[in-house]
């Protein structure tokens, strides 16, 4: 996937240096580093479910990591606590200098805006509109103009062969276009940390490869991290790394391609 650099307006960089400053001045040099991460819930009896048990691993700038493991294990509790939609019970997580698990919740919801791009299993797009509206929204949240977010939007579209669907109204596409069009939304204001949880989840396998490829290709041309929660194998396989999540811990596997 080619990533598309938009030019900022005044204005929309005026909001992000202003942003920076809250988070500290900003490099990836040091990737995403998660140190001792532990999580559980109360379940209904009121005993406790320990899902993370002592979670650290590290991912270098420009890498793609693979988690697996089958459903239940604890995958989408470990990719929200990474974005910060969840907090955990103890450790810590930093992406480049800016401390997840310390930060405010302004400066947390700043960083989720400009630094994180966040893909569902099920899209979550917005059915009524356009592709090319959709991809624009999160450009548009950063007080991109309106015009100016939609030509972004477009060129993000066309460099992944949807040139020809960016006017169409999402609920118009077939499943692996609606999942590219949340791909380009995700990463459409190049993001630093790209979440994905169980992407190819619904896709047939030409689909689930297009989006791998696209995710992995991203992590490697920016620099950027990208972690992919999933247990599809093959998916795995495309990642630099993969790590397996079993009994709240996580241990290195060796896929065939890695
Ligand atoms: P996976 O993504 O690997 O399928 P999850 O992270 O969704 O796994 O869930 C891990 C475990 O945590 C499951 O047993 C699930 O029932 C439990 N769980 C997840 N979220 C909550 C919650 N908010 N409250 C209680 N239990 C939860």
């Amino acid at each position: 996937m080619s990533n598309v650099q938009c030019p900022m307006s005044g204005r929309e960089a005026a909001v992000v240096q202003s942003s920076q400053k809250d988070i500290g001045h900003w490099t990836l040099d040091i990737g995403l580093k998660v140190s001792d991460l532990r999580k559980s819930y109360e379940s209904p009896n009121g005993d406790r479910i320990e899902v993370l048990r002592s979670i650290s691993f590290s991912v270098l700038p420009g890498e793609s990591l693979a988690i697996i493991g089958p459903s239940g294990t604890g995958k989408s509790t470990l990719l929200n606590l990474l974005g910060g939609l969840d907090n955990p019970d103890h450790g810590s997580i930093s992406v480049g200098p800016f401390e997840i698990t310390s930060a405010s919740f302004s400066s947390l919801t700043r960083f989720r805006n400009q630094r994180l791009g966040f893909i569902f299993q099920f899209h979550h797009l917005m059915l009524d509109l356009t592709a090319a509206e959709n991809v624009s929204l999160p450009l548009m949240i950063r007080r991109t103009s309106r015009s100016e977010a939609l030509a972004c939007a477009r060129k993000m579209l066309e460099s992944n062969g949807l040139r020809d669907r960016c006017e169409h109204l999402v609920s118009h596409l077939s499943g692996g276009e609606q999942q590219r069009v949340a791909v380009c939304r995700a990463l459409v204001t190049s993001p630093s940390l790209v979440l994905a949880d169980e992407p190819t989840g619904n896709l047939d396998a030409a689909n689930s490869d297009l989006v791998a490829r696209s995710l992995t290709e991203y992590a490697r041309k920016n620099g950027s991290v990208v972690v992919i929660a999933t247990h599809n194998q093959k998916l795995a396989g495309l990642c630099d790394r993969t790590l397996q999540l079993h009994d709240g811990c996580l241990a290195p596997v060796k896929m065939a391609s890695q």
